[in-house]
């Protein structure tokens, strides 16, 4: 259950703004004042003091720079789905990563003086998240999802590639896909089973479908395990929301639900939150203080998704990493995950149309397309990079020139520019990461095999599918195929 926001007292905010190499220590900044500490005694009482005067304390470099610059052996990495979700020092002091976002106190300075004249605590950016949810609520919303089953309809965000090289493409994003999917859509109050086995507007279902082969781009993601999702063509039996299945038909598939749970009492409970907190923000805000903001409202739909994996890295010295693994489920979520799952498929649905209205799509990875339209497509879409040459390799892993690349304009661009999975420090590195086939396995989503027939593949992964008596006798001749077509195809 969610209530209005409660205004908090302020936390102050330190950042550890600069790390020396080789143990010679760091520099930190904010409402503590400027430290600049060399010795390990001077790290460790400035840290301790912060904690205990309540401050809250982000760190604007990553965990290899962090460990270099002091005692390694005093560190621990965590990471939540594989992404940082903060670091612990001398096993008592918690820090939040800061440096996708910003190098610079001043410039992201205005984003926590919105934050402290919000009445919202600093914290991790997925808790801050959730606050600024709370501050647009008028009264107590709750979500429950009775069968608790809504998290097996989980799939991540839309990646594929066409292996190729290309010439004047254009790189395309749907603006702030995750915010503003989340503010105009109705999301319901409830979930529950159903005897009416048929697509309803919302929830999720147990359904076997049938896609047809040789279409330009498979409707819908299907599982091959934990490490592995496609979007193939053929049958299969499993679980996917209702908007999901709706594209299934869309496309000239077929359908057959043998368990529905259908959504209750739709209601638009991002509206506000996007249209009175996020969007008068973002105009206010500018440069790393925007980011900081944007990267928030990015993180609310997670925030209602279960489960995943959780790793600590702890080192021998600065140089050697030993990691323990261990995989947590968070339980208590599950009642809500339906709304996580709804937002990514809703996400998915807006790609899946772009796909089939640009020129010669040639890239997909969750709100970006590279593709030959030169104008910004509309409806949220716009060129964010242009390309004059692109050579995609695989999903996550291309390379491309600018307009300015090799050419002897001013100011000159040293490019090709490369766009990776596995980050590469230098050019060296990016090429051979480029021809790089193996993904890191996103841990709660798998990688994105590409499109086969769906039993083959079920065959090399050795998936097995969820049972269910009738799955495997149904007539697909005797039913009628999929003929709603939403999209132009
Ligand atoms: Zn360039």
């Amino acid at each position: 259950m969610y209530s209005p926001l409660e205004p908090k007292p302020w936390k102050p905010v330190q950042f550890i703004c600069t790390t020396y190499p080789n143990g010679e220590g760091i520099v930190t900044n904010g409402e503590a004042g400027y430290h600049d500490l060399d010795s390990l005694a001077e790290i460790i009482g400035h840290l301790f003091d912060l904690k205990d005067k309540g401050f809250v304390i982000y760190s604007m470099y990553g965990g290899s720079l962090l460990v270099d610059a002091t005692a390694s052996k005093l560190w621990e990495i965590h990471y939540w789905n594989g992404r940082v979700s903060h670091y612990i020092f001398a096993g008592k002091i918690t820090i939040y990563p800061m440096s996708g976002i910003s190098q610079n106190v001043e410039s992201v300075w205005p984003f926590f003086t919105w934050l402290r004249e919000n009445g919202i605590q600093a914290g991790s950016f997925t808790s801050m998240a959730a606050r600024t949810w709370q501050l647009s609520l008028n009264g107590t919303v709750s979500f429950f999802d009775e069968a608790g089953q809504g998290r097996n309809a989980l799939y991540g965000s839309r990646k594929e590639a066409i292996r190729g090289k290309y010439r004047w493409m254009y790189y395309q994003d749907l603006r702030a896909a995750f915010p503003s999917t989340m503010a105009n859509n109705s999301f319901p109050r409830r979930v529950k089973e159903t005897n009416r086995l048929q697509i309803h507007e919302s929830g999720y279902a147990l359904a076997t479908v049938n896609i047809p082969s040789g279409l330009d781009w498979n409707p819908i993601p299907c599982r091959l395990g934990k490490r592995a999702v496609t979007y193939g063509f053929g049958q299969q039996t499993d679980w996917w929301t209702f908007e999901d299945l709706r594209h299934v038909l869309d496309f000239g598939g077929q359908v057959v639900i043998h368990r529905a749970f259908k959504g209750y009492n739709p209601q638009p409970i991002f509206r506000d939150w996007y249209d009175y907190i996020i969007t008068p923000a973002r105009m206010s805000l500018e440069g790393d203080a925007q980011l900081a903001l944007k990267t928030l409202a990015n993180r609310l739909w997670s925030s209602f998704a279960v489960g995943g994996t959780n790793k600590v890295a702890r080192f021998e010295d600065s140089k050697r990493k030993r990691i323990v693994e261990k995989t947590t489920e968070l339980r208590g979520m599950r009642y809500e995950s339906y709304i996580a799952c709804q937002v990514l498929a809703l996400v998915r649905s807006r790609v899946l149309e772009a796909l089939y209205t640009v020129k010669d799509p040639v890239y997909v990875d969750t709100d970006a397309i590279i593709c030959s339209n030169r104008d910004d497509l509309g409806n949220g879409w716009r060129v964010k990079k242009r390309m004059a040459t692109v050579e995609v390799h695989s999903c996550q892993n291309y390379k491309w020139e600018c307009p300015r690349c090799g050419v002897y304009t001013s100011p000159l661009c040293n490019g090709p520019h490369y766009s990776l999975a596995m980050p590469a420090s230098n050019r060296f590195e990016a090429e051979i990461a480029l021809g790089h086939i193996e993904m890191p396995v996103n841990p709660l989503f798998g990688i994105t095999v590409n499109p086969d027939d769906l039993t083959t593949l079920r065959g090399k992964f050795g998936y097995k599918q969820p049972v269910h008596p009738g799955a495997d006798s149904i007539d697909w001749g005797s039913l009628r195929e999929g003929t709603q077509q939403r999209f132009t195809v």
